[in-house]
């Protein structure tokens, strides 16, 4: 992996409470049945994150020596997060990693570096652990955290080549459902496409991959590449979107055995 990929790629996030997106979270069963409850006995809190993620491309200004620049938004993408915890803190801790893991899995999507991503978190926990020493009655917390990802034009850089390296959603990984009736078997499709499916960024012309046999497209600057256990590669967004669907390699039909070391 090129060390210096993590350049031309900038983060900036602000944590906020936010009382308008909890209809859009909690299901109205939740809010009529057990809103009451909830804040009477103080046993259960639910808590609600929103990462509200905005993908920019900045582009440099030609005749300007200044550092101005001109900003292009891209897309946008809302991740939900919806949890119980008992008024017991330690309860608390845990269950927010681990929901949290999936955003960590995210933000290393969106090139953010270590440090960054653990500090992130951290923020949001302490936040979070703010609101509820004000007002512990609090029956739902809700939170927002909004998230900036821009990817920068450099220097000697056409911005064609900023476009073709920036994050943007169709380059990650979608978090949707597994359609499966088996919930254990959800865990583990999930847990082998976050966890155990390898990924590695590479430059333009990787040895790993030419061409991605599921959508026809080389990798550019900065792709995650995924090769399966037959060694067939694609781009890791490729693969993922197929693996939701069917556990086997898309070009030899290698059939993919979940049970971690079975
Ligand atoms: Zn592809
Ligand atoms: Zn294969």
């Amino acid at each position: 992996m090129d060390p210096n990929l993590g350049y031309g790629y900038e983060y900036s996030y602000a944590i906020n409470m936010d009382d308008n997106i909890i209809p859009a979270c909690i299901e109205a069963d939740i809010l009529s049945s057990n809103d009451e409850a909830l804040a009477v006995s103080n046993l259960r809190k639910v808590h609600v994150f929103v990462i509200q993620t905005k993908f920019k491309v900045i582009r440099k200004l030609d005749d300007d020596e200044s550092d101005m620049y001109d900003c292009e938004m891209m897309e946008t993408e809302d991740l939900r997060i919806k949890f119980l915890v008992s008024a017991d803190r330690s309860d608390f801790r845990e269950l927010f990693d681990q929901q949290f893991s999936l955003i960590h899995f995210r933000l290393s999507e969106y090139l953010m570096p270590d440090d960054q991503i653990l500090a992130l978190i951290r923020q949001v926990f302490d936040f979070t652990q703010e609101i509820v020493s004000v007002d512990p009655s609090v029956p739902i917390v809700p939170i927002v955290v909004d998230v900036d990802v821009c990817t920068l034009q450099l220097d000697g850089e056409t911005i064609y080549d900023t476009f073709d390296r920036a994050v943007t959603p169709d380059c990650l990984t979608p978090l949707e459902p597994v359609e499966k009736e088996n919930k254990l078997c959800r865990r583990r499709v999930w847990d082998f496409l976050l966890y155990d499916l390898p990924r590695v960024r590479v430059d333009k012309g990787s040895g790993l991959m030419e061409e991605c046999p599921i959508c026809m497209c080389g990798p550019s600057r900065g792709s995650l590449v995924s090769w399966l256990p037959c060694k067939h590669a694609f781009h890791s967004h490729c693969v993922t979107r197929w693996l939701i669907k069917r556990q086997s390699c898309p070009l030899c039909r290698h059939e993919i055995v979940l049970d971690k070391g079975g």
